[in-house]
């Protein structure tokens, strides 16, 4: 299949890699549709990391379930479906406790996985024609099979729930004042 390819700082490739086959029963096998380039890939594609040549990015994901473990329950051929760019078990002290991004299984030695990421475990990204999902009744958000809104949906994989959990840390929210009094600002 295609994918894309870090091969060193400013260049990526789009070359032909394995197609990933599901190696653990909970698993499933996503064929891509949509895929966003993140900023957080700038990091690596302008060499601002210990990326290794060879990664292939894509952490924020979307495509239809082509392939199902024998152990996935929630999830069939055919539906469309957006994945989380974190990588969780579902089942560890963090994930009951609702910190997925700190999950303590995916990732052996740290906390916490992503999709084609440094650092982040052995997942492939999805800037790819196909992508391996772990855990897959966890980390799969099933979508309504219409294609019409896939450009929005898309956005659920990183970009509007980070933006989103942002604005609550901050405290932010529609109406309220800016916080800063410096001349010239205003709400
Ligand atoms: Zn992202
Ligand atoms: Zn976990």
């Amino acid at each position: 299949m295609k994918a894309v390819v870090y091969r060193e700082p400013f260049e990526v490739t789009v070359d032909e890699v394995d197609r990933p086959a599901v190696q653990h029963p909970n698993d499933v096998i996503v064929r891509v549709t949509s895929t966003a380039i993140c900023g957080s890939d700038l990091h690596m594609y302008e060499g601002r990391t210990a990326a290794e040549p060879g990664i292939v990015f894509g952490h924020e994901n979307l495509g239809i379930v082509d392939e199902v473990g024998d152990g996935v329950v929630g999830l069939n051929r055919g539906d469309r479906v957006v994945m989380p760019f974190n990588v969780a078990c579902g089942f560890c002290t963090n994930c009951t406790a609702g910190n997925t991004a700190f999950c303590l299984t995916v990732n052996p030695g740290f906390a916490g996985g992503a999709y084609g990421y440094v650092a982040m475990g052995p997942y492939t990204g999805g800037q790819a024609e196909y992508l391996r999902v772990p855990f897959a009744d966890f980390n799969c958000l099933v979508l309504p099979p219409d294609s019409s809104k896939e450009a929005d949906y898309v956005l659920l994989a990183d970009i509007f729930p980070t933006g989103y959990h942002g604005c609550e840390l901050a405290q932010v929210s529609p109406g309220r004042p800016a916080r800063s009094t410096a001349p010239g600002r205003s709400a």
